[in-house]
């Protein structure tokens, strides 16, 4: 199994940005990558989060945009075709609310100038509701990034912030701003958030708690994890790595979370709270609650908890059948060798788990 990698090349402008690196990120996208001018409005950043390359505490050069010129920049860079789009976030310089109106300023400023393209940024945690408001209604995509699953873990990594009233509440805040606009049709925007995976000692348990409530109850668009890796002079830096296959399977789960209907108190973890880094979060889930699913009898929702099955091919076997054996499932697209300990056909079953496992 490959992971993405996303690549920054850097460029420059000509003499009027040339105090600035401007930085191209390749989104992977689909079988494409969309190159995206990725930045953030200032590293400045008051606070001390203990895992963070841009805390207070740690010697670094300090730097900032202003809205007109990054507009500016984000508008020349699509008329040469280097960019296809812009994803901002910034550090809290002063307040959530500055730090975040810069943002929107400099969205503001790019639509004014004909910028039409895809547009993500990032609410600071504490950000005033108006201003939340305002930033859903020019961005295609905006995210809060909750870095953590719960209150526990924010006074572990120094994070002072109220998980409740900076995090959760303004997570349910920027649902309802993105649904009002959502159904005014006036714009693509989805709500997304993430989190660090390893720098606390967070378990797969908690993270799918928090991340069944942000896209069952918020509805968001995606959760994106970022593996913890350690960064020199932060309090930090001694730390492993994380494994990248934990990353891996809590995207695993949490498209299980978003595509297929799956709750979080269903998922099985060991004592530690982990997943098995072994094995398909799905197929685990399936294997020990010995599932059987008959597929000329269930719902979607069944077919769904079978490894193998999707929704694309779910709908499909609800077109196709009714079917007379399991090899007839592969026109439907079954993938078999998945499925097969999971279903039978009309009461009818070709493999035993244990027999296929064996
Ligand atoms: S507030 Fe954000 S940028 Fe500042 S130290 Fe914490 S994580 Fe880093």
């Amino acid at each position: 199994m490959a992971f993405k990698r996303q690549k920054y090349q850097k460029l420059t402008l000509g003499s009027k940005y040339d105090r600035h690196t401007i930085p191209i990120f390749h989104a992977s996208c689909g079988n494409r990558t969309t190159p995206l001018l990725k930045t953030l409005m200032t590293n400045r950043c008051m606070n001390d989060c203990k895992f963070c390359p841009f805390r207070a505490n740690r010697g670094k050069s300090r730097e900032e945009w202003e809205p007109k010129e990054l507009a500016r920049v984000a508008v020349k860079l699509r008329k040469l075709r280097k960019i296809e789009g812009v994803f901002l976030s910034s550090s809290v310089k002063r307040d959530p609310d500055y730090s975040f109106r810069r943002q929107v300023e400099s969205v503001q400023e790019m639509r004014k100038l004909g910028f039409t393209d895809y547009v993500h940024i990032k609410v600071m945690p504490g950000t005033s509701r108006d201003l939340i408001k305002q930033g859903v209604k020019v961005a295609d995509r905006v995210g809060i990034n909750i870095e953590f699953p719960n209150k526990g873990h924010y006074e572990d990594m120094k994070l002072h912030l109220d998980f409740k009233q900076d995090i959760l509440k303004r997570l349910r805040w920027l649902s309802e701003e993105v649904k009002k606009v959502q159904e005014q049709g006036k714009c693509r925007a989805g709500m997304d958030s993430q989190i660090i995976v390893g720098a606390s000692d967070e378990t797969d348990k908690e993270i799918i708690k928090i991340s069944g409530y942000i896209y069952q109850k918020l509805d968001a668009r995606r959760i994106y994890y970022s593996k913890f890796e350690p960064v020199p002079n932060t309090p930090l830096e001694n730390k492993d790595p994380e494994n990248p296959w934990r990353e891996y399977r809590l995207y695993q789960s949490s498209f299980l979370l978003r595509d297929y209907g799956f709750k979080s108190k269903e998922f099985i973890f060991g004592d530690d709270g982990r997943l098995d880094l072994k094995e398909d979060p799905k197929f685990t889930i399936a294997k020990e609650t010995d599932l059987l699913v008959d597929v000329n009898e269930s719902s979607r929702e069944e077919l769904l908890k079978v490894p193998g099955i999707g929704p694309k091919i779910s709908d499909k076997i609800l077109k196709k059948r009714p079917f007379k054996n399991i090899p007839d499932l592969r026109r439907a697209g079954v993938i078999l060798k998945r499925a097969s300990p999971f279903i039978e056909v009309s009461g009818v079953r070709q493999s035993k788990l244990n027999k296929w496992l064996n």
